[in-house]
């Protein structure tokens, strides 16, 4: 029987019960009727797509957003049961749900559980009310304490708790008490990112370039970043205290106890293949990458069992990539982790040894003290990952 190929499946759920003041995901409010709609596409799209990747067998899936925990009950139960039945998900596979604190039940979860979900995400983003309420968060600490407990007590035993550093007015000793509470509750793993402001959202009005306090009235109010020193403190002060409590950064911005990382962003950094469902997903397949249309109008009302419909709304920006750029996104994107790129799996990649393609860049670095080899792996230096935009930037022609 001929070898399978490894694939990971992402289904995007894009509604939030409100819009956070500093997200630029595809995500926004929508009503039951709404939701109803999407899923019943969702579920069409499933089915429509797992007859194009036949020749794969799935090692992880992601349920993102958006908050997939808004879903009713029965449409998650049906998306679960949907993907089950089209795909070939290999038993003991990594299947993530995220959930937002302040949407999810003891009922649902014991539902995902039973549907084979067995890791949980929870977007925390910081311990202090008032800095969650400054980022337009809907839930309080307090709040997300009672659903991490729901969390363990349905029984998941592999929870990742999502946190943000540089929050408006937050402090150095703020940050190390968010920190100190989360590692605590001893979840299994934590992604910590810095805040970054992004434009087209409230955040880039108020904190952006050019700050326009008329267009953000309601965040007027709200305090300044902390300050570029601040916030190198706070990045320095994550890895350290993340590690004394025995968490290990394994990516950039991602800790874990031993054996916990995430399986499915890892297959995404040392470019396993990648199917994106639902709004606006983006995949990556056979040396291609597409999206989906991120139009909630064109998405729910396509024919996507009739060709041209499918391939106008779920193969948008089509591009093949050339050896060189699949060569330069394995690069960008292995050099994120801790552990660095394989050489070994470099050759079996593109059948080229990787000092005959980028020899000239890895002296540089390593010259500069940026980059360093060790057991057959090209990784980054502690000063490399400080400016790693730089260094990963030196692989892109
Ligand atoms: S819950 Fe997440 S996806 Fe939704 S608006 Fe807030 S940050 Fe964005």
């Amino acid at each position: 029987m001929m070898n399978k190929k490894n694939l990971e499946v992402y289904v995007h759920i894009p509604f939030c019960a409100r819009k956070c003041a500093y997200c630029d995901f595809l995500s926004f409010p929508g009503n039951q009727q709404m939701q109803r709609e999407y899923t019943e596409k969702l579920i069409e799209e499933i089915k429509c797509q797992s007859a194009k990747v036949k020749e794969y067998q799935v090692i992880s899936v992601f349920i993102g957003g958006g908050t997939p925990s808004i879903l009713s009950i029965g449409d998650m139960a049906a998306v679960l049961h949907a993907l089950k039945e089209a795909f070939e998900i290999l038993p003991g596979a990594e299947i993530t749900m995220e959930v937002n604190p302040g949407t999810v039940t003891a009922e649902a979860l014991s539902c995902y559980r039973e549907a084979g979900v067995n890791r949980i995400s929870m977007g925390l983003q910081s311990a202090d009310d008032k800095e969650l309420r400054y980022l337009g968060r809907i839930h309080t600490y307090d709040e997300f304490l009672k659903s991490y407990q729901r969390v363990r007590m349905a029984g998941f035993d592999n929870v990742n708790v999502d946190l943000i550093s540089a929050i408006p007015g937050q402090t150095l000793e703020s940050w190390k008490n968010t920190l100190k509470k989360v590692t605590m509750l001893k979840p299994e793993h934590i992604s910590a990112y810095s805040l970054i402001v992004e434009k087209g959202t409230p955040y880039f009005d108020r904190y952006g370039e050019h700050g326009n306090m008329e267009k953000c009235h309601s965040l007027k109010s709200l305090p300044d970043l902390p300050d570029e020193d601040t916030e190198r403190e706070m990045y320095y002060l994550t890895q350290e205290f993340l590690n004394e409590q025995g968490y290990e950064r394994y990516e950039i911005s991602n800790y874990s106890k031993n054996g916990y990382e995430c399986r499915h962003n890892i297959g995404y950094w040392t470019g396993v293949e990648y199917l994106g469902l639902g709004l606006g997903a983006a995949s990556y397949l056979n040396g291609c990458r597409f999206h989906n249309t991120p139009s909630l109008d064109e998405y729910c009302s396509a024919r996507l069992d009739q060709e041209e419909a499918f391939q106008r709304v779920l193969r948008q920006e089509f591009e093949q990539l050339t050896i060189e750029e699949k060569m330069e996104e394995y690069m960008f994107l292995g050099l994120r982790l801790m552990k660095g790129v394989s050489a070994h799996g470099f050759v079996s990649n593109f059948g080229h040894n990787i000092r005959s393609v980028y020899g000239m860049v890895l002296d540089a670095m390593e010259e500069e003290g940026l980059m360093e080899y060790k057991d057959g792996y090209y990784r980054l230096t502690s000063r490399g990952i400080d400016i790693s935009n730089y260094v990963m930037s030196r692989f892109l022609k």
